[in-house]
């Protein structure tokens, strides 16, 4: 591992900071900065046009398809200095880190020339349609066809689980598309309008009172013949693809989040006096260890990458990634609940103002259901062993592709 950045990574850094300085509002690095909640709703519209404008948004995408075909190094530089300075950097989760990349990796020139760069203008927002309530973990099992009608493919089936399928204008959805191939073959990857009568939104009320998630019903929906990403019938692989970016995290950023996170907890032990219990000690050591334990790979992995190493532990470092950290991630929240204690049990989230939530950004707590930041922290890390594949599905990967164990066998459903 190489613990120092090349001298032109440097120079690029100084340029990001000034840009920075230059471009976020006057006291934005002051302590205790804070806005109130229109000015910060202005603040994240112009942010988004301002990133937009400096090329900051998707910046290692080549430059004829809009991005500023950013190398790995000053990417990560990129993406070093916007967390230091707390600084959005707009995310569409789904546009800007699913399914961009992968229509950069296999769209035809025509879908990247019409999508590209209306993802990066925020143009078009998207949603993934994988899942389904009979495939799930087993993806392959999906159901949703699309039979072709003349320019036309016709869908029918259901999805669940849509994440922003509520505000969704496209879905990138897994149809099968030849019902005769066996299960991982036969099915294709659409963009797929969703502002259509054929398709119906239906949101998913959460005990928290947010409804993030949907249910979507295709019944005769339509979306261009065109719209195939990656050839007919090759949609496993090019979802593999998509997942693989989903599984992916910022190498040498990942961890700050957990870093900030660490801190709120050990404030709040502290102020109670849970810090005295040398166990609750013992378990933020854990804690900071395992941080420290993702810092460090992070810079393993960057270091191979610059050196075009292929090594199979960094391989390793790739798969078991989300497994890692979303697993810590669950643990040190139980440990944020015992350090709250009873007071756990009580919402003391802020109605009236925001409030960070590492990782998540700033939210003000939903009035149904007020969690303050660990709260809604311990929550969200409940999801994070489930989206973008189970643990225990990364852990049959490991086993299988990387170990070379024994596969698992396979069990037929009954028809
Ligand atoms: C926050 C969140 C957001 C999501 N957003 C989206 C989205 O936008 N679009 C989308 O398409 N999907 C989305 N999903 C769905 C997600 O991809 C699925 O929940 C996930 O793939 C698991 O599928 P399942 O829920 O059907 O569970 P199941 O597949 O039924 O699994 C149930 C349990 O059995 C275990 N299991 C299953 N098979 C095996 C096996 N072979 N070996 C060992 N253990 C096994 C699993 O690990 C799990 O613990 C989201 C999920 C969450 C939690």
């Amino acid at each position: 591992m190489d613990l120092n950045y090349p001298a032109e990574a440097e120079t690029f850094r100084v340029e990001i900071r000034q840009w920075l300085e230059d471009n976020l509002p006057d006291g934005w690095f002051d302590e205790g900065f804070e806005l109130s909640p229109a000015a910060r709703a202005a603040f994240n519209e112009q942010w988004t046009k301002t990133l937009f404008e400096g090329g900051w948004i998707c910046a290692t995408w080549p430059t004829e398809y809009g991005g500023k075909g950013l190398s790995t190094m000053e990417a990560v530089v990129l993406n070093e200095e916007f967390a230091k300075a707390g600084a959005p950097m707009r995310a569409d989760f789904f546009g800007d880190t699913l399914v961009g990349p992968t229509i950069l990796q296999w769209g035809t020139e025509e879908q990247k020339q019409f999508f590209l760069p209306k993802i990066l203008s925020g143009e078009i927002a998207w949603c993934q349609g994988f899942s389904e309530p009979d495939a799930g973990s087993d993806l392959a099992n999906l159901n949703t066809k699309a039979v072709l009608d003349g320019d036309e493919w016709v869908i029918n089936g259901q999805k669940i689980w849509t994440t922003q399928g509520f505000v969704a204008d496209y879905i990138f959805i897994l149809c099968r598309t030849d019902p005769e191939a066996s299960k991982h073959k036969g099915i294709s990857y659409l963009l797929a309008p969703m502002k259509q009568p054929g398709v119906e939104v239906r949101p998913i009320e959460q005990v928290d009172g947010s409804a993030e998630f949907c249910e979507v019903f295709f019944t005769d929906a339509r979306c261009p013949k065109d719209n195939v990403v990656g050839g007919l019938n090759n949609g496993w692989n090019v979802a593999m693809t998509t997942l693989g970016f989903e599984r992916g995290t910022s190498a040498t950023t990942g961890y700050r989040r957990f870093e900030k996170e660490l801190d709120i907890i050990i404030a709040a032990a502290k102020a109670n006096g849970a810090i005295d219990d040398p166990l609750i000690r013992q378990r933020i050591a854990w804690a900071h260890s395992n941080i420290q334990i993702m810092r460090v790979n992070g810079l393993r992995s960057l270091t191979a990458v610059v050196q075009n190493r292929k090594d199979p532990s960094i391989t390793a470092l790739g798969l078991t990634n989300k497994m890692f950290w979303s697993e810590y991630h669950q643990r040190v929240m139980e440990l944020a609940m015992d350090v709250l204690g009873m007071e756990s049990q009580l919402l003391t989230g802020d109605t009236s103002r925001e409030e960070a939530v590492p990782g998540y950004g700033l939210r003000t707590a939903n009035p149904k259901y007020p969690a303050s930041p660990l709260q809604s922290s311990f929550f969200f890390s409940r999801s994070e062993t489930i989206w973008g594949g189970t643990a225990q599905i990364q852990r049959n990967i490991v086993g299988e592709r990387f170990l070379g164990l024994a596969k698992e066998p396979k069990v037929e459903a009954k028809k």
